[in-house]
């Protein structure tokens, strides 16, 4: 743990949430950051996708920490701060700083990334591991498996994404995987059959989850005059999502090794 002070270093913030329970453990503070240089078209957050607009704010890490030190009194023993967007590893400095002075007060810390910005080579690695050092779990999404779809959901190739989850992995970093599950898009059986394979080859899997997609985001589309693309379709039923968790072998690898060893 280093003696420096970070509290000054500042991020483009879109906005905060005082009591999130999906994006980690137990209740939690969610940073959403400004940012994101994929195209998800099912993006629930596509007002976060220019790093300057005017709903966003540049914050400093105290700032932002007394806001979360606010809800403490919630977060009993697993919850902590939740730092997501946007694409959090955009602004890879303010996270660190931020992580950096919330661990000196002993607070749990976990990264929401779609990790596109990691890159695979040493002086990457070298920033990446001073975050990993002050970050409890990551939240890794992966939108698609195989190249091409990946590209045609979110605009962007899933080279770096599968190289920083077997990065990761290497460095025995605790993540959930997570798949947000689109009708016709991301719900193809030989694909979710090859990611599960994927996360199988995983050492440090502690969930694996099923995300059903939904249409809460809609609106934001309309209000900033942009075309939806998933106009009309319906989240998926209860027996597609049974079916993709059957076919992506959801449980965990600690949750395997736990039922193997007993
Ligand atoms: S990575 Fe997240 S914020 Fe970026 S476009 Fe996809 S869903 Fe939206």
């Amino acid at each position: 743990m280093t003696d420096i002070d970070y509290s000054q270093v500042t991020g483009m913030i879109h906005s905060t949430e005082s009591f999130g329970t999906v994006d980690g453990p137990g209740v939690r503070f969610i940073v959403f950051m400004q940012g994101c240089k994929m195209r998800c078209q099912y993006c629930h957050n596509p007002d976060t996708w220019e790093m300057e607009t005017n709903n966003s704010r540049e914050r400093t890490v105290a700032d932002v920490l007394k806001e979360a030190l606010r809800y403490r009194g919630f977060w009993g023993k697993e919850g902590g701060i939740t730092v997501s967007g946007g694409e959090a590893l955009l602004q890879i400095e303010f996270v660190t700083a931020l992580f950096t002075e919330a661990k000196k007060l002993g607070i749990h810390c976990t990264l929401d990334t779609c990790a596109l910005p990691f890159r695979d080579k040493p002086e990457y690695h070298a920033i990446f591991d001073k975050l990993l050092a002050v970050t409890d779990l990551v939240l890794l999404d992966i939108k698609a498996i195989e190249n091409e779809r990946h590209k045609l959901v979110t605009s962007q190739s899933n080279r770096n994404i599968i190289a920083c989850a077997k990065y990761l992995s290497e460095k025995g970093v605790p993540v959930w995987i997570r798949h947000v599950l689109v009708p016709g898009l991301t719900d193809i059986d030989e694909d979710l059959i090859a990611l599960g394979r994927f996360v199988e080859t995983l050492s440090n899997v502690n969930r694996f989850e099923v995300l059903p997609y939904h249409t809460m985001g809609e609106f934001k589309w309309r209000q900033l005059g942009i075309p939806y693309p998933l106009a009309g379709v319906k989240p998926p039923t209860k027996e597609r999502v049974q079916n993709a968790k059957n076919l992506m072998k959801t449980e965990s690898y600690q949750d395997y090794m736990k039922r193997v060893q007993s």
